[in-house]
């Protein structure tokens, strides 16, 4: 039996024009929400990311902005461009482009980042609210877009054995939390868990945010499993691929994400989600 696809580009779009609407009644109130992204250095990924975030802000009606900065730039200067976009009244949603050179803290930058204009879910006071269950908290996008998907299946997560395999501060983590608050049992692996096959084996939803091309082979997984693949890798022809390999466990599970076109979508829609938020915070609409 083939598993169903979960279409992350479908249900991106939808999300989409959700915001699309909203920002359009924002204006009739005189809000233009406002999305800043500061991009340092010339990482070609990271280029093209933040391209693809401006255009999408475009297609709902926001305002965007891409501020170029040297590879070169200082701390210090990259510290005052964050404060500026803080004071700035008609930017809601700061977002820094990650990685940033080596020579820069990545931490202070972060932290340096409003927390109400923290459209990344990456500054502590979010990351907090978020592990207490605050209701005002901005989630991180992608584990976000992890949780619609999961939801997008009709699966009720209250008691399912959710396997989250990695565990970095922007995936993995976040993303144990926000099943947590759905009330799955969660277990979060990682490159030290030792027999990693039988407890992903285990799992009524297996989420793979590791980075590492087909590393969940059929093997991995049982029959039945929602299964959402998060990684991103370049192949050696070019191609881009899951953590998961898609021909095999799509055999076994009963839903999977592809790659491209499942969590990515997500990431990018759950971004404008945040940003819409931002500026409805903090004109004080509900
Ligand atoms: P990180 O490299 O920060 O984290 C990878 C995690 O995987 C770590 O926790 C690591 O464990 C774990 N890991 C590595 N090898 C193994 C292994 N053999 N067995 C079990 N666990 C392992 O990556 P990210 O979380 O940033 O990203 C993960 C993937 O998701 C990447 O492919 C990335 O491109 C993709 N991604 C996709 C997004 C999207 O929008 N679609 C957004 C963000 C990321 P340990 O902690 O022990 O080192």
């Amino acid at each position: 039996m083939s598993a169903q696809i979960i279409d992350g580009k479908a249900r991106a779009k939808e999300i989409k024009e959700e915001v699309k609407a909203e920002v359009e009644q924002l204006k009739e109130k005189g809000v233009v929400p406002g999305l800043s992204v500061i991009l340092v250095g010339n990482d070609p990924a990271s280029q093209s990311y933040v391209k693809m975030k401006a255009k999408d802000c475009q297609e709902v009606g926001m305002n965007s902005e891409v501020i170029r900065m040297e590879e070169s730039t200082s701390q210090e200067e990259l510290l005052a461009e964050v404060e500026r976009l803080n004071q700035d009244p008609n930017v809601h949603g700061i977002l820094v482009q990650l990685p940033i050179p080596d020579h820069i803290d990545e931490k202070v930058i972060i932290n340096a980042i409003a927390p109400s204009k923290d459209v990344d879910g990456f500054h502590p006071i979010n990351v907090g609210k978020m592990m207490i269950g605050e209701e005002d908290a901005y989630l991180p996008c992608t584990p976000r877009g992890v949780v619609d998907l999961i939801k997008l299946t009709g699966t009720d997560l209250k008691g399912k054995h959710a396997v989250v395999v990695g565990r970095s501060n922007i995936v993995g983590k976040p993303a144990s939390m926000l099943l947590l608050k759905e009330h799955a049992t969660v277990t979060v692996c990682h490159s030290k868990t030792t027999n990693l096959k039988e407890i992903t084996k285990q799992a009524d939803i297996l989420v793979a945010a590791v980075g590492r091309a087909h590393m969940i082979t059929e093997d991995f997984v049982s029959p039945g499993t929602v299964v959402i693949d998060v990684g991103t890798n370049r192949i050696e022809s070019g191609k881009l691929v899951g953590d998961v390999d898609y021909e095999k466990v799509s055999q076994i599970a009963s839903h999977i994400t592809p790659v491209p076109g499942g969590v990515g979508p997500m990431t990018r829609a759950m971004l404008l989600m945040n940003t819409l938020d931002a500026a409805k915070t903090i004109h004080g609409i509900k």
